[in-house]
């Protein structure tokens, strides 16, 4: 285990020499034991991303040497490194690497999300020793990061499965996604499976085709592709009572339409997964190109066009930037202002000593990950929630999120040059967080270009060659670029899902209110499980894979419960349901995302936020790690175990 890392001390040196401090000094603490070192350089830790940080030169090279002292004598000796630190030493660790006090509570959580514990505990595995699955079959809907992450856990099980999946191919929303720029917002070593860390990531931030073939490497790596049936679509599915199984109708990629029978339905089909294009009045007699980012169109040459961006969002911000140095001219057509965020890591590749330290020295990427969680996740979650005593209510809830927006300016005002009009276009009159936090792509430096306007005047209609505005300015464009987001509301849409006594999920959500326990499970609809279901967005920040990795293990144990039970069916209570949703709407009334001042693709037509979550990460993970029978009842299908054919 540690002879990789010392075999060449000069290789060793030199990595130490650029890798970051905070992953070296938890590692040298837990391999030397000796909790001092933290006293001495915790205190010039000042958060938890890497670059907040101002631990001197001579103590970094202190803990360097140490370091490899340390590695050299576990590799001499070949002793075992400790086994099961103390929660109060890694709270102690912990706390030191990212500068701030992490609370005993998440120990357990961060000890599974880092592989730091002893074990997988994410992994569902049997309580008995006579579990058939033989006659059993689950169906997964969609072959993206939640689609893979249920069949490995699945295919653990031993539980046989099969993944329908639209596409020729897996990703998901990274293979759909092809716009120029198109990459993570959230740290890759953390928006990564936690049972498939990749040592490999060339950025911080990778680029869409990087995070794609971490997909397509992954479900190689776990032979998923034997159980996946490409160009299938799901059009509909009804719970059949009378045996206790789906009955699912496929369109497959010659047109023609199969039908598939299950005892379990997982939905992975993902949350921004179909387009929305808005109804503008004239957008058929659009003579050019037209397409949404998430459908981009790779036979346009942009070159030397006179384009059209409509919509400002994680797409856009993304998009804009990318093609602008190409064409001659792009217009942004912004209809509200969104909040972005700078990160001095955004554009960054991982530094080669970092990638060495992360391959060779044990434990540092999973130290890393930690770092990762806790940088872009619950830290802040108290400062998202309204303060009824707070006396600027409209552009700020509290005072911690009022110094975030005055930082927030204080960025956008550098990177317009101090340009005072523009900063008024674009500064959102809303709270920080109101709508989804966007990474600055160079966004405002972009607006600043000489060939690109930004149009705040709200769009009449769209002609042959022009899009005109509500007061009549004509802007004459050869393409148009949707970056219009998804429909995100109209979950699990077109599907047609029928439960029990024929009810549909439309009749019950109509076009944009869904609901679930737990995001997850849904009265009248027996068996069927929902990955990123309702309320279980993550906006604070966090990572969709974890949300996934919480949701999976959730239903892998609903299903283990039945199969051991031997029961055909199994439906979450109505009250269970109920309460659950009360619980919801109060909390996130509370949250910035219900903000008055505030639109956003979170909220439904009444303002009801249905996507996003509420909960901090711990809150969710804590709710999902056990799956509680009592909350389920066992009397909505047939006589028949789920085993039994
Ligand atoms: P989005 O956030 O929903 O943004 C859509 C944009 O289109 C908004 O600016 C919206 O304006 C505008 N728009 C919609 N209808 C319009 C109309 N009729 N006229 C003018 N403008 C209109 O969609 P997105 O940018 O595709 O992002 C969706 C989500 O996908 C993100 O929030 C994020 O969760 C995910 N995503 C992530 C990444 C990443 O990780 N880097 C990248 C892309 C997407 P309003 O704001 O006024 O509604």
């Amino acid at each position: 285990m540690f002879e990789a890392a010392v075999r060449d001390e000069a290789a060793l040196r030199a990595a130490l020499a650029e890798a970051d401090i905070a992953p070296m000094l938890m590692v040298l603490a837990q391999l030397s034991g000796d909790m001092a070192i933290l006293d001495e350089v915790g205190p010039h830790i000042h958060g938890a991303w890497s670059f907040m940080e101002s631990v001197p030169e001579a103590l970094k090279q202190t803990v360097r040497d140490r370091l490899v002292d340390v590695l050299k004598d576990y590799a001499a000796t070949g002793r075992a490194p400790p086994a099961d630190i103390p929660e109060d030493t890694l709270q102690r660790m912990m706390s030191a690497g990212v500068g701030q006090t992490v609370p005993p509570q998440y120990i357990p959580l961060l000890l599974e999300e880092t592989g730091l514990g002893s074990t997988d505990t994410r992994a569902v595995s049997w309580r008995r020793n006579d579990v058939v699955t033989d006659g059993c079959k689950v169906v997964i809907i969609g072959a993206g990061f939640s689609g893979l992450c249920a069949g490995i856990r699945l295919q653990e099980m031993g539980i046989p499965f099969e993944i329908l999946e639209k596409n020729p191919d897996v990703g998901g929303t990274w293979l759909e996604n092809q716009y120029p720029g198109c990459a993570v917002d959230t740290p890759n070593h953390f928006y990564s499976y936690s049972f498939a860390m990749n040592p490999a990531w060339t950025r911080h931030f990778s680029q869409r085709n990087e995070i794609l073939a971490y997909a397509r490497a992954t479900a190689e790596q776990y032979g998923l592709r034997r159980h996946i049936r490409f160009g299938t679509e799901v059009v509909a599915a009804e719970f059949d009572e009378a045996d206790s199984r789906w009955k699912l109708d496929v369109r497959q990629a010659d047109g023609s339409v199969a039908a598939i029978e299950a005892n379990a339905v997982i939905s992975a089909v993902g949350l921004l997964n179909r387009a929305f294009i808005p109804p503008i009045a004239g957008i058929d007699r659009f003579a050019g190109p037209l397409f949404h980012t998430a459908q981009w169109d790779m036979s346009v040459d942009l070159t030397g066009k006179r384009v059209a961006l409509i919509g400002t969002g994680a797409s856009a911000m993304q998009t804009g930037p990318s093609i602008a140095p190409d064409v001659a001219k792009l217009t942004v057509f912004q209809r509200t202002r969104h909040w972005a965020a700078h990160n001095a890591n955004y554009h960054k590749e991982v530094s080669a000593g970092n990638r060495w330290a992360i391959e060779h020295i044990p434990y540092f990427a999973k130290w890393m990950r930690f770092q990762l969680f806790w940088a872009g996740s619950d830290g802040f979650h108290p400062s998202l929630k309204m303060d009824p005593a707070w006396t600027q209510p409209d552009i700020s809830l509290n005072e911690t999120n009022h110094k975030m927006r005055e930082a927030l300016i204080d960025h956008i005002r550098k990177e317009l040059d101090g340009d005072e009009a523009l900063l008024a276009k674009v500064v959102p009159p809303y709270p920080p967080y109101g709508k989804r936090m966007l990474r600055d792509n160079h966004w405002y430096r972009m607006l600043k270009q000489p060939n690109v306007e930004l149009v705040t005047e709200a769009i009449d209609h769209i002609d042959a060659g022009s899009i005109v505005l509500k007061d009549g300015t004509v802007h004459p464009v050869d393409v148009i670029i949707m970056a219009t987001g998804f429909t995100a509301s109209k979950m699990l849409w077109p599907m047609d899902i029928k439960g029990r006594g024929g009810r549909t999920i439309r009749g019950l959500w109509g076009d944009d209110d869904p609901r679930a326990y737990l995001g997850i499970t849904v009265p009248g609809f027996p068996n069927l499980f929902l990955i990123y279901g309702p309320n279980t967005n993550l906006a604070h920040g966090g990572s969709a894979i974890f949300h996934s990795e919480c949701q999976v293990r959730y239903i892998a144990q609903a299903l283990r419960e039945m199969i051991e039970n031997g029961w055909p069916a199994i439906e979450v209570r109505q009250d269970v349901h109920d309460a659950f949703n009360v619980r919801v709407d109060e909390a996130c009334r509370q949250m910035v995302w219900s903000h008055p001042g505030v639109t956003s693709w979170y909220k439904n037509k009444d303002n009801r936020i249905t996507v996003t979550s509420p909960w901090t990460l711990l809150d969710y993970w804590t709710m999902t790690r056990h799956f509680v029978p009592a909350d389920y009842r066992l009397d909505c299908g047939s006589v028949e175990g789920i085993a039994a054919e």
